[in-house]
């Protein structure tokens, strides 16, 4: 199972070809123009083969001790070495990772750095979120994949569009989930079963529960945590299909509000009532989330998400940490994050 064929090689080549192009114009449109950014190119043609395992190891050390705006040499190194990996995963691949039985799972895990990535990120915020301790005024997020986050505040745990083929295992420390619309990448099926299994809140827009989001939108309150739900369009065809979250995290986080807007595709319809302090968007669904940053929402922080989608081909869909960093060029700000899997942040305090 190791390798791609001929032509999936042929079709990636011409994938970054292409997507360099876009680069170099994205570049000289705003300015970026950096050695960092050459270095990201230069690398990214090497075309390596697929990173070794101290590679991987060293590029998930470097990932899991640093984060922020700001990217090191290392850091950017590091993703690019995970990046490579990436490129080699065809998502026929992680679709048999996902669903196969655990022993599958394991071999997969040996044999690919990207996976075994996936999987310490994961433990990571398995061994996190149940001893950080969250001060007053502060809330504390961790990245799983896609647009799935763990949240914790000082009072309650939540998480929202959990992905992950481990997910269940995030059930006993959470105390309610979220889910933004009814696309595969946004839940985990196995995570739900468990929640329902343990009586806790699942709120979404589709699951015939108790708590489902009718077509109006809905508010909620999980202890001393308020959400505010508005239905949004993902695209042309599927309208008032995202629920956008407006958490407003509690009196013992400093009233923070977090607002998650799934694959909400239009800025126009992102009209939170309160100032946001940490909005997390997908980065190309056709939100202009430059403009959202910049203009609209203007929130104190940005949590760049939805890149690695791994269950999307290799050239189509998979936005790479490079496509990710442009954005956060464009957005001209030190206040846009792209949090990596495991990635821990801590706002306020
Ligand atoms: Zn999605």
């Amino acid at each position: 199972m190791n390798g791609l064929t001929q032509n999936g090689a042929t079709t990636r080549r011409e994938f970054l070809k292409r997507t360099a192009l876009i680069w170099s114009a994205l570049a000289t449109a705003t300015g970026v123009g950096s050695s960092d950014w050459e270095r990201i190119f230069a690398a990214e043609f090497s075309d390596g083969p697929e990173p070794t395992a101290d590679e991987i190891a060293a590029a998930i050390r470097v990932l899991s001790e640093t984060s922020g705006p700001k990217w090191s040499d290392e850091r950017l190194k590091a993703a690019l070495t995970i990046q490579r990996s990436v490129d080699r995963l065809e998502a026929k691949d992680f679709n048999d990772y996902f669903n196969g039985s655990a022993e599958n799972a394991a071999r997969w895990i040996a044999e690919r750095g990207v996976l075994r990535f996936l999987d310490a990120g994961f433990d990571k915020i398995l061994r996190e979120v149940p001893t950080t301790e969250v001060a007053e005024g502060t809330v504390v997020f961790w990245q799983i994949y896609n647009m799935g986050y763990v949240v914790k505040t000082p009072t309650q745990t939540f998480a929202v569009d959990v992905r992950h083929r481990r997910a269940p295992e995030l059930e006993p420390l959470v105390d309610f989930t979220l889910i933004t619309h009814n696309h595969g990448d946004h839940f985990t099926r196995s995570f739900i079963q468990a929640m329902e299994a343990a009586g806790k809140p699942v709120v979404s827009n589709f699951l015939d529960n108790r708590w489902k989001t009718g077509p109006d939108g809905g508010e909620y309150a999980f202890g001393d945590v308020k959400i505010r739900v508005n239905l949004v369009d993902h695209n042309a065809k599927l309208r008032r299909f995202v629920s956008t979250y407006e958490i407003d995290c509690g009196a013992a986080t400093g009233n923070r509000v977090v607002y998650h807007v799934g694959d909400a595709c239009n800025f126009a319809q992102l009209t939170p009532e309160k100032p946001v302090d940490v909005f997390i968007p997908h980065l190309a669904v056709g939100l202009d989330v430059p403009k959202c940053v910049n203009e609209t929402l203007k929130p104190k922080l940005t949590l760049l998400s939805h890149i690695l989608e791994l269950a999307h081909d290799i050239d189509k869909w998979r936005w790479s940490y490079k496509y990710g960093l442009g954005i956060c060029a464009k957005c001209a700000s030190d206040t846009v994050l792209l949090p990596v899997w495991g990635e821990k942040i801590v706002v306020g305090g």
